[in-house]
């Protein structure tokens, strides 16, 4: 059975509304679009949708609670809510450094959860900078920081 559907391009800026016919879970038909990426775009959409991840980890020891994070490839859109879970439980350790990978493969998906933004150790007025190790380390938070969120 023959379906038509309707859905806007996020390869570029320009967004094109593009209606794709598909047939047996095929695409046998595009208009709207302006270049060959939006056709490999509803392609990837109609066989195996995916999104690039981005949202906040919890800091441990850091300037800010929350470093920025996304991940280094596109999720399938079906696995968002399950990486979000799982990098919801866990805590990077301060310092962070953009690019640094703080979760490799989420979820079982390939791709890793990287920091986009920096977080220092938070300054304790005693001369150190709170830093143990020297590098963002990724724990499981303990029951007493679960409870503290
Ligand atoms: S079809 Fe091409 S020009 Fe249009 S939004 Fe997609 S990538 Fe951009």
């Amino acid at each position: 059975m023959k379906q038509e559907r309707r859905m806007i391009c996020i390869v570029c800026p320009l967004g094109c509304q593009m209606t794709v016919q598909i047939e047996d879970g095929e695409m046998v038909g595009i208009s709207g679009h302006s270049c060959k990426r939006g056709e490999s775009y509803a392609i990837d959409e109609i066989n195996d949708p995916r999104r690039t991840l981005t949202t906040t980890m919890r800091v441990q020891g850091g300037e800010a609670p929350l470093v920025s994070v996304k991940s280094d490839a596109p999720v399938p859109k079906a696995q968002l809510f399950e990486c979000v879970k799982h990098i919801n439980n866990m805590v990077a350790e301060a310092p962070v450094h953009i690019g640094d990978k703080l979760i490799e493969n989420v979820a079982g998906t390939e791709a890793n959860i990287v920091a986009t933004c920096a977080v220092p150790c938070y300054n304790h007025g005693d001369g150190t900078d709170g830093q143990r190790d020297g590098g963002a380390q990724r724990t499981a938070p303990s029951q007493q920081q679960m409870a503290a969120v």
